[in-house]
């Protein structure tokens, strides 16, 4: 295998090899960009490297032929003592993992080459500055040294001189810092700083390898349901400096505003800085407008590259640049993230600008993007006491209790309080809190920082750069200067990532108009007197939707037990009802009548309870089938275990245990209950009496079910309504199981026709949530009328546990191990449930063409599955009421 491709050998469609960095990269050098030369080091050598834990020596061989090519490009030798060449060594996987993983700048610099870096650039500043840097990054990153072992020395060194900043120090401090910041590497590691350029590039490159693995790596991995065995790329880059001078900085830039999406030029830049100090949030940065006056030539070219890339990536790119002494370089490109918002507007942008179609538009927003573009916001009439302002980094309304660390985040998340992380920037390790907050705020930073990035790709409100707060965390306050308010952990703040507002204690919230315009249509939306980036926002989801819609195969229906989620459901656009449960409608003070049917001594009995219980029934399905008027409502017969409807084993044993030794009377009915508990106790009640077997275990139950809904529908038509019923059959596993109902639903069915006068057509159908009735679905498809995939109970009985019992107690040893990238139950399991759905569906239709099949149960919502139910030819899925706006837009872009 080839392990090494110079940016010259690759394109952006290989980043699976090389990463998309790399793969950029390279792109970016086809087009003819300023790009300083270097090479990528494959996907491949990290997943060897991995495996074996040492680097392949051919990977060695290669990179020194790679090395020696940009040497002689440059005339420069790495690390040269005279004249040393410097690169960078930048990880980047095939997903950008922002802040993920770790890059080492200046490699090459050493106690010699430092002198010879000074004396041929003239800066004596600069090459002690770049060398501290050196060591600081590589004792963090490759020799795993607490961070903050330099950092504590470096600001004990600004706090001593007065300084305010990194640039007040000189070339004397600079060296001291060095001759520190090696003494501590010395300390903590027993060695000295590697002296050999080589064996520097050789440890960076192996440190990013492994920090694939680094726990927060793996953290962000699972949340962006990344796979764990995608391995990194390294890139090796020829450093540019932007810490040159007056003259050189570098900075971050968007080609359209990431968190609005309107055209134009948003970025950040700063002066004589390097890397990461724009992204860290060091020191407050300029606009591109400053750096238009500070040199127009290198402003004028970057704009021009600016749109170049828009136009060759027909998207919205991120990119980052360094200009040393007047010189622009390009070191980063990438179609940049962007809040929800933008993405709607930015993809209609372009089909107005005719730059992408229709069609495509749809492709470039997700259902999790719609999703959180229907999160409430603040009440605009709402009192609110403000407490500062920072900068709207990623939308949403968010209000909770300040933390200010990870630890605080997690102990009051768990004790359900909805919590905001306060910091002063934010840094990697910060990740589990920002997960657990409702919103982030930072008093540092702009908005390429690393709390604005992390932030708006997990769609999570945050507000940046409120420079008016002081963060003690030690102390457990958050200060805010001008109104000399001090907050502790615990109070409650608001913060509104669209403003950047912060307000002291709660704030009302209200519907977002996108839910405003889901719920209610465009018009409606619209008449609420929106803003223009507001209107255009709503329209472009309109635009897509439509879109969507008029392309899916899929249709979309809900699952709904009540007549109000049946009508939540059709506001959203739900093609009918997919799964409508009944178990509910037996507890409540209907409880008493299922008791009396399992406690009934004889037939006589127990057919009292049903007639009680009929007309009830009756009633709901009445309410159902009337919201939901001309669209098919599939009814599931009752499926949960009997138990369920009866007190608990161990509580009423106690209970009445306790009453006997009391001396108090134990009754005849209490002493029945109990017995019947202990009758109905199961050990495994997902695999006992359930479903279908209770069905026929007591028949008259399901009986009564399906009298209902057929009177239920009888009275619906004698008011002029068209009801349009479904009845399916829970757990099956066998087309006699299916039979026996079947005979019993004709002839109840044809009864209720005959005594009314009225014609009925309901379908049969059934469930397939058994891995055997996904096998025998040719023999059960000729009994039934329709298939819903279960596929909840079906990962269950494929893999063979429950839900309930196992999501707490392995599945987190089982995402280190890889077994599972994702919960099964998330996402269908595609290769093992998912075989099962396609065989059901291929045998069904086999016995029975153009065999009507859907997916009831969660995955019915998931953007993943649904692009699944897609390829395998499924009729529709049903999901709950919310979900139904995702499910439109992800069938549309599976379909497209
Ligand atoms: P990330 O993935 O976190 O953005 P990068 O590899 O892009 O990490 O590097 C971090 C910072 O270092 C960026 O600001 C980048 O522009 C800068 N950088 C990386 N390589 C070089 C280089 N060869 N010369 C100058 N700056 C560099
Ligand atoms: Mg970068
Ligand atoms: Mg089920």
């Amino acid at each position: 295998t080839k392990y090494v491709y110079a940016f010259t050998e690759g394109d952006r469609d290989m980043k699976d090899l090389l990463g998309g960095k790399g793969a950029n990269l390279a792109e970016m050098v086809k087009l003819g960009l300023p790009v300083p030369p270097g090479f990528t080091i494959t996907t491949d050598a990290c997943r060897a490297y991995l495996a074996a834990g040492e680097s392949p020596e051919t990977l060695d061989v290669e990179v020194t032929s790679h090395l020696r090519n940009v040497e002689q490009e440059m005339g420069k030798r790495l690390g040269d003592k005279n004249d040393p060449l410097l690169v960078s060594v930048r990880s980047g996987a095939k997903f950008s993992m922002p802040g993920m993983m770790e890059t080492v700048l200046n490699i090459g610099l050493n106690d010699e080459s430092v002198q010879g870096l000074a004396a041929q650039s003239g800066n004596e500043r600069f090459a002690w500055d770049s060398y501290r840097r050196l060591i600081q990054m590589f004792g963090k990153t490759v020799q795993d040294i607490d961070g903050d072992k330099f950092a504590d020395i470096l600001h004990k060194l600004q706090a001593d001189k007065g300084y305010s900043g990194d640039l007040d120090m000189t070339a004397d401090d600079l060296k001291h810092l060095v001759k520190e910041f090696k003494k501590v590497v010395k300390d903590e590691t027993g060695e000295d700083f590697p002296q050999d350029p080589r064996k520097q590039l050789d440890l960076a490159v192996e440190a990013v390898f492994r920090s694939w693995n680094t726990e927060r790596a793996r953290l962000y991995r699972r949340r962006e349901r990344i796979p764990n065995d995608l391995g990194t790329a390294v890139n090796v880059c020829t450093m540019v400096f932007g810490n040159m001078g007056e003259t050189s900085g570098t900075g971050v830039c968007f080609t359209r505003d990431p968190s609005t999406g309107h055209s134009g030029v948003y970025g950040d830049y700063l002066v004589n800085a390097q890397g990461e100090d724009v992204v860290a949030g060091i020191r407050n940065t300029l606009s591109l407008a400053d750096l238009e006056r500070l040199d127009k030539k290198s402003y004028d070219e970057l704009r021009a590259i600016m749109n170049k890339l828009e136009t060759h990536y027909r998207d919205l790119c991120d990119i980052e640049f360094t200009i040393q002494q007047g010189k622009l370089w390009m070191l980063q490109t990438r179609v940049g993230k962007r809040t929800p918002a933008a993405a709607f507007r930015v993809a209609t942008q372009l089909v107005d600008e005719r730059l992408i179609t229709s069609d495509e538009a749809v492709t470039r927003v997700t259902g999790d993007q719609l999703t959180s573009l229907l999160f409430p916001q603040f009440d605009k009439n709402a009192e609110k006491k403000v407490l500062t302002k920072g900068m709207p980094a990623s939308p949403g309304a968010a209000v909770g209790e300040i933390v200010l660390n990870n630890e605080q985040a997690a102990s009051r998340v768990a004790a359900g309080a909805s919590v905001i992380l306060v910091r002063r920037e934010t840094n990697p390790d910060d990740l589990a809190g920002m997960v657990a907050a409702s919103g982030v705020l930072t008093a540092r930073g702009g908005k390429t920082s690393h709390a604005a990035v992390v932030a708006r790709g997990m769609g999570r409100c945050c507000v940046v750069g409120a420079e008016d707060l002081a963060v003690d965390e030690e102390a457990g306050t958050v200060h805010v200067k001008p109104r000399g308010v001090t907050l502790k952990a615990g109070d409650v703040v608001a913060i509104d990532g669209t403003t950047g507002e912060v307000f002291q204690g709660e704030v009302p919230v209200v519907d977002s108009p996108v839910m405003t315009y889901i719920t209610h249509g465009l018009d409606a939306a619209l008449s609420t007197g929106l803003d223009a980036d507001t209107e255009e926002l709503v329209r472009a989801v309109d635009r897509i939707l439509t879109q969507a819609d008029e392309k899916r195969n899929l249709a979309v229906r809900a699952n709904a037990d009540t007549p109000e989620d049946a009508e939540r459901a059709r506001s959203f656009e739900a093609q009918g009802v997919g799964l409508c449960r009944t178990e509910h409608m037996f507890l409540g003070d209907r409880r008493k009548l299922i008791e009396s049917v399992i406690l009934a001594d004889t037939a006589e009995e127990q057919e009292e309870a049903f007639d009680a219980l009929r007309p009830l029934q009756k009633g709901d399905f009445v309410g159902i089938f009337t919201a939901m008027d001309g669209l098919p409502v599939t009814v599931r017969l009752i499926d949960p275990p009997l138990h369920e409807f009866l007190p608990d084993l161990t509580e009423l044993s106690v209970e009445l245990a306790v009453k006997a030794a009391r001396g108090e009377e134990v009754t005849e009915h209490e002493k029945r209950v109990l017995e019947a508990v202990k009758a109905n106790h199961e050990q495994n009640p997902m695999l006992g009496l359930r479903g279908v077997r209770l069905g026929l275990k007591i028949r008259g139950l399901f009986k009564l079910q399906i009298r209902a809904i057929a009177e239920a529908a009888v009275e619906c038509k004698k008011k002029g309504l068209d009801p349009r019923p479904e009845i399916m059959v829970p757990l099956i596993g066998s087309e006699r199981e299916l039979q026996i109902v079947r005979d019993d639903a004709e002839r109840i069915i044809g009864k209720v026709e005959k005594e009314n006068g009225v014609e009925l057509d309901i379908p049969i159908g059934n469930m397939i949530e058994l891995p055997r009735a996904a096998l025998e679905a040719d023999h059960i498809a000729a009994e039934s009328d329709f298939f819903s995939f279960g596929t909840n109970d079906l990962t269950q009985t494929t893999w063979g546990f429950s839900r309930d019992d196992v999501e707490a107690s392995f599945f987190n040893e089982y995402f280190d191990y890889g077994i599972f990238g994702i919960s099964p139950f998330e996402t269908i399991d595609a290769s093992g449930v998912g075989q099962l759905v396609e065989t059901g569906v291929t045998r069904g239709r086999a016995a029975k063409p153009g065999l009507k099949c859907g997916v009831c149960g969660e995955h019915g919502g998931d953007p993943a599955s649904i692009h699944l139910f897609d390829r395998l030819g499924l009729n529709y899925v049903s999901c709950s009421p919310f979900r139904v706006p995702v499910a439109r837009l992800e069938s549309g872009r599976a379909a497209i």
